[in-house]
């Protein structure tokens, strides 16, 4: 037996769907904006309420990795909500200027690709922006990072990448970014520059490593968690 009721949770409607459960269940439904929630039929909505405010921000992590994901498959991009730093923003295709260019507002992300554009064309503006996005905003936090740590890298790729957030090539200090560092909160792309940066020093994963990060950002795991998809 279920019981299915509505409450508003900072904005975003919940569903709660009561079963003779021990432990509360959240998930996004398709739309990606409810929240499903799967409670104990003993828990009042204020105890739910606060269990929902308690994991906002893996809601909020869950939003952008779906937004990603649906930006990534769409057939259509004008009007796909997208995050930016962290920050939703919707996908709006205007006329072309003489260029191509993509203007970031708060709120909205312009491409200026032409009607005309295929939808090929416009994820290619998209992506070149995301490169252009990560290299631009990596830059000062790299320099500044080399500088704090004493090393140097000889050049620095963007690209997107599907398991990894960065990559170091310890031989001839290559770093490279995944180019979807633009849609999580800039302390992550801080957090894995230094995270490849630590390569430099200790090349494998293991306790000194994680000392080596925990002394650069005592704070790295908060980072490491927000990051919306896996890296490596
Ligand atoms: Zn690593």
């Amino acid at each position: 037996m279920t019981s299915v009721t509505t409450i508003v949770v900072a904005g975003s409607t919940v569903l709660i769907v009561r079963k003779p459960i021990r432990h509360l269940y959240l998930r996004l439904a398709p739309d990606g904006e409810r929240i499903i929630v799967s409670a104990p039929w003993s828990w009042p909505d204020d105890r739910i309420a606060q269990a929902i405010t308690q994991r906002s921000a893996w809601i909020e992590q869950q939003r952008r990795r779906r937004a990603i994901q649906h930006v990534r498959v769409a057939g259509e991009l004008d009007g796909l909500p997208i995050p930016i730093w962290g920050q939703m923003h919707r996908i709006r295709i205007l006329a072309a200027r003489s260029q191509p260019t993509v203007v970031s507002t708060p709120g909205e992300l312009v491409l200026h690709v032409g009607a005309e554009a295929t939808l090929q064309r416009a994820h290619a503006v998209l992506a070149a922006w995301q490169r252009a996005t990560v290299r631009a905003a990596a830059h000062p936090v790299l320099t500044h990072w080399c500088q704090v740590m004493g090393l140097s890298v000889s050049r620095l790729t963007i690209r997107p990448m599907t398991t990894l957030w960065g990559s170091c090539q310890t031989r001839d200090r290559r770093l490279c970014l995944n180019a979807r560092l633009v849609h999580d909160p800039a302390v992550c792309l801080e957090y894995v520059i230094v995270h490849e940066l630590t390569h430099l020093i200790e090349q494998s994963h293991g306790p000194r490593f994680d000392a080596l990060v925990g002394h650069w950002l005592p704070d790295w795991r908060e980072r490491h968690a927000l990051l919306g998809h896996n890296g490596g």
